[in-house]
């Protein structure tokens, strides 16, 4: 609850509401002020393991749920166990679900790597899922796709 409502002790939160002579960079990389915003998805330290291991990990879940939803045979019976394989297809083979796989087109698109490809086999359609985790700053910016629009 602390961190939702952004009240969690910080270094920033130390030095200028809390006024104590405590330095408010953050103690990883010492760039910003420590802030919650900042922490969550702003810190170059934290962004080269954890934010891309955050990332992973909604996207596996995500890949559960779909394999769940479409009838897809899981190894495993909880979602934080769940390692996704780089093609499901579920029984009858009308459902194609694909990890993390480089989509082939006519033009070079930057960003074709889409995280999972629902493949309706029988109508011959793909939803291609995109996940980006993002602070609120950036919330605008990832969900008008400006910054991967394939
Ligand atoms: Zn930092």
């Amino acid at each position: 609850m602390a961190a939702q409502d952004r009240a969690l002790q910080t270094e920033y939160c130390a030095t200028e509401v809390l006024n104590t002579e405590t330095d408010s960079k953050c103690r990883l990389c010492q760039q910003f002020d420590e802030t919650i915003d900042r922490i969550m998805s702003a810190c170059p330290i934290l962004a080269k393991e954890q934010y891309i291991k955050r990332h992973d990990r909604v996207c596996a879940q995500l890949h559960f749920n779909i394999c769940q939803g479409t009838a897809v045979q899981l190894d495993k019976k909880h979602w934080y166990e769940h390692v996704p394989k780089s093609v499901e297809t579920n029984p009858g083979g009308k459902v194609t679900i694909l990890w993390n796989q480089q989509v082939q087109t006519d033009r070079t698109i930057p960003n074709n790597k889409p995280d999972i490809i629902i493949r309706d086999n029988e109508k011959g359609t793909c939803m291609l899922m995109d996940v980006a985790i993002s602070g609120d700053r950036n919330a605008i910016k990832k969900g008008s796709g400006e910054d991967s629009k394939i």
